[in-house]
């Protein structure tokens, strides 16, 4: 067979091979196959320095030819196949955004934590600071600092959960009350003081339905000069209206606190009846319903904390978190707030 037989033949062979190449990888191992120094097309390359003279031109174009019409087919075909691949990728690799979405289901925020933030904000949109402190506390911020001495019955066992009994200078409790903070913050702070304090408090109560041995509590206390018992009034009947409407009254009844004198106990009236129903569900017919203890700071806590009672006045108030809470809603068993019933936690949406 003459070389230029033989090439067209290697050309038409090659040009089969190329085309039929299904992957890219099938192709590179066509292209060694067809044009490298093993192929019939690679041996004629090899054996041009032996030809004749004469015929060398011929061979040598048609060398150039078939090999020009084989890398042009193998580019086609790379391209084409490159194509391909990409295409198949793309269609495996697919999101299918019509799919329906994985659902995350959202919690709300724990009706007692939503009771507090809304007490939070009635007392900072007046210029209160929210303090924190300790709920592992010293006997001495949670008794003596609030006129509270060894001999008084708060102070019993009975009430109170010790984790300690050393000195009593360094007797550790579990606070009874949020009032310690108020000491604290006096004792960093220079007067005027306007701050709430939030947070747990602990008592030995037994458990039932309105009772918790954890309860929470916030403290407010506002310190400055000629502080009066009409502004504790007006600040406590201001709370009251934000919280249970605009048309709230209140009313003080004396008590007695040992961290105040005098001291008083707050009532609102009825949200649900305002007072017109002997049988309403909220109130009982009495028209009124406690909601905080409150009084002027005792001259005896500013010196403890390091204040000059003659030039100081103020006054301090702890509302409850759980009585609002379950007098506003409606909520008879103080247990619910701690069973994580999801039911009872999601009737309060946050
Ligand atoms: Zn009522």
């Amino acid at each position: 067979m003459d070389l230029l037989e033989r090439l067209d033949e290697a050309r038409d062979t090659a040009l089969e091979a190329v085309s039929k190449a299904a992957s890219l990888a099938e192709l590179a191992s066509v292209e060694t196959a067809v044009l490298g120094k093993d192929s019939d097309i690679g041996a004629v390359r090899r054996s041009m320095g032996s030809i004749d003279p004469d015929l060398r031109p011929r061979v040598g174009a048609k060398l150039n030819e078939v090999t020009k019409a084989v890398t042009a087919l193998l580019e086609e075909r790379r391209a084409e196949l490159e194509r391909q691949e990409a295409e198949e990728r793309l269609q495996a690799e697919r999101v299918d955004m019509t799919l329906p979405a994985v659902e995350y289901p959202l919690g709300v925020l724990h009706v007692l934590q939503q009771t507090i933030d809304e007490i939070t904000d009635i007392f900072t949109s007046i210029g209160y600071a929210v303090a924190d402190g300790p709920e592992a506390e010293l006997a001495w911020y949670n008794f003596d600092a609030l006129n509270t001495p060894p001999t008084h019955p708060a102070r019993f066992e009975s009430d109170t959960m010790y984790l300690d009994y050393g000195d009593p200078a360094d007797e550790m409790l579990l606070r009874t009350q949020t009032s310690p903070v108020q000491v604290r913050w006096m004792e960093s702070h220079e007067p005027p003081v306007y701050i709430i304090a939030p947070g747990k408090t602990y008592r030995t109560d037994a458990i039932d339905a309105t009772h918790l041995p954890v309860f929470h509590q916030i403290e407010g206390l506002a310190v400055d000069e000629d502080i009066t018992f009409a502004d504790l009034k007006g600040t406590l009947h201001y709370f009251a209206k934000e919280f249970f409407g605009p048309g709230t009254k209140i009313r003080l009844r004396p008590h007695f606190f040992p961290f105040t004198e005098p001291s008083a106990e707050l009532d609102v009236s009825c949200f649900n009846c305002d007072g017109g129903e002997p049988d309403c569900r909220v109130c009982k017919g009495a028209g009124w319903l406690e909601m905080l203890g409150c009084g002027m700071v005792d001259p005896a806590v500013f010196a403890a904390a390091g204040y000059d009672p003659e030039k100081v006045t103020g006054f301090a108030f702890g509302i409850g978190v759980e009585r609002p809470a379950m007098v506003r809603y409606g909520i008879n068993d103080i247990r619910n707030f701690t069973d994580n019933d999801l039911r009872f936690l999601h009737q309060f949406p946050s």
